[in-house]
């Protein structure tokens, strides 16, 4: 039989067949129908937006192979595995393959084989791979990672400057750059590097509807922490802390409560370091400790919550480092304690950086936007995207502050006693002496100075020091305090004319304060997560309330020796939304497994019938 021309498919027909999805995400369908069309594009999504699709669709839909071209090849393989299991026919060339596989991939790429060949910068760049691939029938080039081309995103990479090299090479194959870092900056430089200044921007939302922004006081953040990790057994999530020591600390005293907690920071010998990041690949449940030497590249999509004890440098490291939680789209929690301890330090990092004074400037006004978000007392998502040119009409309902407004409160009378005690002790103390001078201690200073005299001495016992603290920090963030450097943090008045009305009584103050000690140690965070954040307690719509829990852990087992015996991640042979729905809707039929979104045409016919007698056993 002779096989006519085979006619183009169709791009829903490919995202339904292939990769068992009903219907495009964003902007998607607009961005594959361009690339499908033979057009270049920028496109900016966030992490888990679905970039990948984006290229993979349009590469089975052109004749020829798509070439990917990925800065991460450790991630490489998983991504193959991934295409592969969805009956895609894919490889990889990179450094840390023998001859035999690079050998075996160009024979496959020759052949016209290969729907999608992953390549790193380097491979492409070395020897004749320009001259080879150009005799080859090319579908596109997919830019992964784009931000690599510009010294002002934050992994430039110098070989991602030769990719320019494309535009001149391959004039007529369509070019798509992706990245998920939204400044604008880098976003002019990458079109501008990659020749693509006259091609289309697709720009999608930065928000991450299923992530829940937690941000609190910090108190003792190992219990806090603790706290807050208590309902998340078996769940896989990653703990930012500042310096090596605190990792090691906090991974020990994690490991001791039970926990599967790991240590990973520059300090550990490289082969460490890579045992840490295979465990958290291949295992569901392990929370790694770390410095942020460790997040490039994790594209683990059902990371259920990233934690940070000490601030990140910005909000866009911020952004970046919660980004990976959540990636399946699935409920997850960004949470993050925070002190007025935090900011001298990082100030000083930045001073001692050796950078240029107008470099130095930028970082602390980097920082200042940090600590606006931390403070804010509206929307935390508000905030956020508004630092990223985006505007969210409605306060999200889904990050503290919108979850917790009970907890904004008239603090007009606690504050006329703080700004009393600072005016009273000679405006030159810092937060701590003036917390112990309202709340009466007993300390040496106190006796030294005799501040046990003063008329604001032991006024303020009707808040606990946690509370004294956070009220402090807040006035100074509003500017009715203003802490001196060149009196080693002392406070004094700001704005006369906003502390007047105040100390008379003419006007108002409302402030967030935490909790009171007491109703913290009873555990908020366990009932925070009880009402959302929790993936293994149900987010909004994914169905986890209604899938059987002992089904659900009987498919994750089936699921986990499957990827065992083929050596390759979990959610690569399903996601855990995929899980989820099928103990949900347990179908009785292929047919009725084939309509759960996941389950392609490729991974219908090799787990089909396993999936089935699970089911069927399981009901
Ligand atoms: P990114 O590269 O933007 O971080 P991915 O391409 O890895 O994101 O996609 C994130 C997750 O969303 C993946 O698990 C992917 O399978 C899923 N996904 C992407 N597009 C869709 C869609 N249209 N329908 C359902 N799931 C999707
Ligand atoms: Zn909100």
């Amino acid at each position: 039989m002779t096989t006519a021309p085979a006619m183009a498919p169709d791009p829903l027909e490919v995202l339904a067949e292939v990769f068992g999805y009903g219907s495009f995400r964003g902007p998607q369908a607009e961005i594959v129908g361009h690339v499908v069309g033979g057009g270049s594009a920028l496109v900016l999504m966030p992490t888990g937006g679905g970039k990948s699709l984006c290229y993979q669709i349009p590469a089975l839909c052109r004749p020829g192979t798509g070439v990917v071209i990925s800065p991460l090849i450790a991630l490489m393989d998983d991504q193959v595995a991934a295409l592969r299991q969805a009956g895609v026919r894919a490889a990889a060339l990179h450094s840390a393959q023998g001859p035999e596989q690079a050998q075996a991939a160009w024979k496959a790429l020759r052949s016209g084989e290969l729907d999608l060949v992953y390549l790193s910068p380097e491979r492409l760049l070395a020897g004749d791979c320009l001259d080879r691939l150009a005799e080859l029938p090319i579908a596109l080039f997919a830019i992964d990672e784009a931000h690599c081309v510009s010294q002002w995103g934050h992994d430039f990479r110098p070989e991602y400057l030769q990719l320019a090299v494309l535009a001149e090479r391959f004039p007529t194959i369509p070019r798509l750059a992706l990245t998920a870092t939204a400044d604008g900056r880098t976003r002019e430089d990458i079109r501008q590097r990659l020749r693509l200044q006259d091609d289309r921007v697709f720009l999608a939302s930065f928000d991450r509807p299923n992530i829940t922004y937690l941000v609190r006081e910090k108190e003792g953040p190992g219990a806090q922490l603790q706290a807050f990790l208590a309902p998340r057994k078996g769940e896989a999530g990653i703990v930012y802390a500042r310096s090596r020591q605190r990792v090691d600390r906090l991974a020990q005293e994690l490991a001791a409560a039970g926990f599967d907690a790991l240590a990973y920071h520059a300090g550990l010998d490289p082969q460490r370091r890579s045992a840490v990041l295979e465990r958290f690949r291949r295992d569901s449940g392990v929370i790694v400790v770390a410095t942020i030497a460790f997040g490039m590249g994790i594209d683990k999509p059902d990371v259920r919550f990233v934690a940070h004890v000490d601030l990140p440098k910005s909000l866009e490291a911020y952004y970046q480092e919660t980004g990976r939680a959540g990636r399946d789209g699935l409920a997850a929690v960004a949470w993050m304690v925070h002190g007025p301890g935090d900011i001298p330090q990082l100030r000083r990092f930045i001073e001692d950086s050796g950078a240029e004074p107008s470099q130095k400037a930028i970082e602390h006004g980097k920082l200042d936007a940090l600590i606006a978000f931390t403070e804010a007392s509206s929307c935390r998502r508000q905030v956020l995207l508004g630092h990223f040119g985006e505007t969210l009409a409605q306060p999200c309902g889904n990050c503290d502050v919108c979850l917790e407004p009970d907890r904004c409160q008239d603090v007009t009378e606690a504050a006329r006693k703080a700004l009393s005690a600072v005016y009273r002790t000679g405006s030159r103390f810092g937060a701590a002496h003036l917390v112990d001078v309202l709340l009466g201690a007993n300390s040496e200073k106190i006796r030294t100075l005799g501040h046990q005299e003063l008329s604001v001495y032991g006024i303020g016992k009707d808040l606990d020091r946690g509370q004294w603290r956070s009220l402090f920090r807040q006035l100074v963030a509003t500017g009715l305090l203003i802490s001196d450097p060149a009196n080693q943090g002392g406070l004094r008045f700001g704005d006369r004319e906003r502390v007047s009305p105040l100390l008379r009584g003419d006007v108002t103050l409302e402030l967030r304060l935490p909790l009171p000690k007491r109703e913290r140690q009873r555990g908020s965070e366990a009932g925070a997560s009880r009402r959302f954040g929790s993936a293994s307690a149900g987010g909004d719509g994914d169905g986890a309330s209604e899938a059987d829990p002992q089904l659900l852990q009987a498919l994750k087992d089936w699921r986990r020796e499957q990827a065992r015996s083929q050596g390759v991640p979990p959610y690569v042979v399903f996601h855990d939304r995929t899980l989820i729905e099928l103990a949900s809707r347990r179908p009785l039929d292929l047919a009725g497994l084939a309509g759960v979104s996941g389950v392609g045409k490729a991974k219908l016919a090799s787990y089909g019938e396993a999936v089935l007698a699970l089911l069927v056993s399981g009901a």
